[in-house]
């Protein structure tokens, strides 16, 4: 069966901030020439949002410079910011730090960033965007001259063994003059587009961390609302890049979630048993006494900032949003640069768009970027995240000075290294004793993912690759005890045994994915790559 097309001046793959914010720009940069773009979005979730998971609170810069009259649209941001807290936690006491000025949130508004999403692809719809959810791109498409000339949608119907079923439909090419990649945080196309094109010579690695989220209703006597709550210290020891956010919704939702950093060391580390543990905390727990947990959820952020942006741009199109790593990390926030990089991207797309042509490097784009204030945002902020590698404290001290004194213009950039490579072996570090979950603040991963709402249809081939199926047990095992059993937050990863306790061998229970990313990040030599499953599998997010 041939595969249909469709052409478009523009494809966008992916529903979020940025991708949203990129067709939103080209429909109103068309209407103000008195023209016209023909614009398609595409996102792998069932729906707009369903894959979206964030903190979150949103710095309005971006949305204020898109969409000046968002209030009056509805634009969901109902909980405006009103008291900051940052907070370092021993094992039973809390003591409140000063709030570093990137952590400062007056005029900001804690959101669902699934929700706003939602709104924003109302909008673009409005606009006349095509947009097209449950639909994953699964493969770049090349001209003769090997510019990007579109994606191809994943196939439907293709069995576990690889055969077709009954069910089998070939995947559509959905062709543009342009094509914006906005797959959020190690998109998976965007990593084949990195070697296609050479777009990170000379850049320092991508980090990343992993954060990991729920969403709870609070008893109404415990609630409030504008209420922004971080901390750092315990759990973790002080050689994890670690901290927690607790946010007071309207409504008397509080969402409260853990990031860790994936450079860390020793391979007994669990995010998620840290985030379950941080949980029990006297400060943390009494929140959550009395309280109902609705959704739960993962997903992978850049941490590598500044000196980690690849090239952005490469014949036929270009990289917006976390897929190119534009997130700010002290003030773990990426939605306002995420958003802010679409709208750049969108004005050199369009003029490229109108050059007449097809497959042109909209080369602006990356001018454009440097000219902005998300540069010098970025620029500012370089040195912080990696002066953490000696630890908290030095940390601190050194984001302290680099902030108050230099005001991020120190004449040196501090470089980052590939997470995969920093774990020791199992055998050199030491066992971390979890403690059980009491089903009251804390949980397992299966009760978890429950309420993420994953599903996948489980007749498939598996959406996590290995390269070499030896790997999970000979090297692994072997030197690290496994560490996917503890950094996949949705308990993909098992090791299995026989009844006498042989044999051990890595089962996969791909359905329970939630797409966050991580063991394409963090397996120690890059054994496993993450590809899109069918169309519409995955979480489904309410309001994350
Ligand atoms: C735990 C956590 C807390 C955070 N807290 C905050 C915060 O408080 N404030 C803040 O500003 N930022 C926060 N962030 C960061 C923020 O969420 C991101 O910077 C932002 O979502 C990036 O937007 P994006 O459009 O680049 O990517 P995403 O929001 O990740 O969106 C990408 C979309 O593309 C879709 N997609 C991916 N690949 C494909 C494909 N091949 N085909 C089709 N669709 C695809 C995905 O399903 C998704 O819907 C947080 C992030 C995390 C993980
Ligand atoms: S299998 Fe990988 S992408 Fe899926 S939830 Fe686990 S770590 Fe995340």
């Amino acid at each position: 069966m041939e595969r249909e097309s469709m052409e478009f001046d523009v494809v966008i793959v992916g529903g979020g901030p940025s991708g949203l914010s990129a067709a939103i720009r080209l429909k109103q940069l068309a209407a103000e020439a008195g023209d016209d773009i023909n614009v398609c979005l595409i996102e792998k979730g069932a729906e707009i949002g369903a894959h979206i998971l964030s903190g979150a609170v949103l710095e309005p810069r971006s949305l204020n410079e898109l969409i000046p009259d968002w209030q009056d649209k509805g634009a969901p941001l109902d909980t405006p910011v009103n008291n900051d807290r940052f907070m370092f936690l021993t094992e039973k006491s809390a003591f409140r730090l000063p709030t570093p000025p990137q952590m400062n949130n007056h005029g900001n508004y804690i959101i669902s960033l699934g929700n706003f999403c939602r709104w924003l692809g109302d909008q673009a719809e409005a606009m006349g965007v095509e947009v097209y959810p449950g639909f994953p791109a699964a493969e770049v498409l090349y001209d003769d001259e090997g510019r990007v000339r579109g994606i191809a949608t994943g196939d439907m119907g293709i069995g576990k063994d690889g055969e077709k079923t009954d069910a089998y439909e070939p995947g559509m090419e959905l062709l543009g003059k342009q094509v914006i990649f906005a797959e959020g945080c190690r998109g998976h196309l965007t990593k084949t587009l990195f070697d296609r094109f050479n777009l990170r010579e000379g850049k320092d690695p991508q980090t990343f961390a992993i954060g990991i989220k729920e969403l709870w209703d609070i008893d109404p006597a415990k609630s409030e609302p504008g209420k922004v709550w971080h901390s750092v210290g315990w759990p973790v020891s002080t050689d994890v890049y670690g901290g927690s956010f607790l946010y007071h919704l309207n409504g008397n939702q509080v969402a409260v979630g853990y990031v860790i950093g994936l450079d860390y060391a020793n391979p007994h580390l669990s995010p998620f048993e840290e985030f379950q543990r941080f949980k029990t905390h006297p400060k943390v727990r009494s929140v959550f006494e009395g309280g109902r947990r609705v959704s739960y959820g993962a997903r992978a952020l850049n941490e590598g900032g500044f000196q980690s942006i690849p090239k952005l741009t490469f014949p036929g199109g270009c990289l917006v949003g976390c897929t190119a790593g534009f997130l700010n990390v002290p003030k773990i926030k990426g939605t306002h640069t995420a958003m802010k990089s679409g709208m750049l991207a969108a004005e050199a797309v369009f003029e490229a768009v109108k050059a007449e042509g097809e497959g042109i490097e909209p080369a602006t784009y990356g001018e454009k970027i440097k000219a902005s204030w998300l540069w010098d945002e970025l620029y500012r902020v370089r040195n912080i995240r990696p002066g953490f590698k000696s630890g908290l404290w030095l940390g601190m001290a050194y984001a302290g000075f680099d902030t108050y004194v230099m005001r991020g213009r120190a004449p040196w950039t501090l470089h980052h290294h590939e997470d995969h490579s920093s774990l020791k072996p199992a055998a050199h570090m030491p066992k971390i004793d979890y403690p059980k979950p009491d089903n009251e603040v804390s949980f397992d991963r299966n009760s978890s993912v429950y309420l993420s709402g994953t599903n996948h249809n489980e007749n498939q081939p598996a959406h996590l690759t290995l390269k070499d199926a030896s790997v999970p047990v000979d090297h692994n095992l072997a030197l690290y005890d496994s560490p996917e059993q503890r950094y996949c937050p949705a308990g993909v990863y098992e090791i299995i045994r026989d009844d006498d306790g042989e044999n051990p061998r890595l089962q996969i229970n791909a359905q329970n994915c939630v797409h966050c990313k991580t063991c394409d990040i963090k397996d120690p030599t890059q054994n496993i790559t993450w590809v899109t499953p069918e169309g519409g599998g995955g979480p489904a997010y309410p309001n994350m």
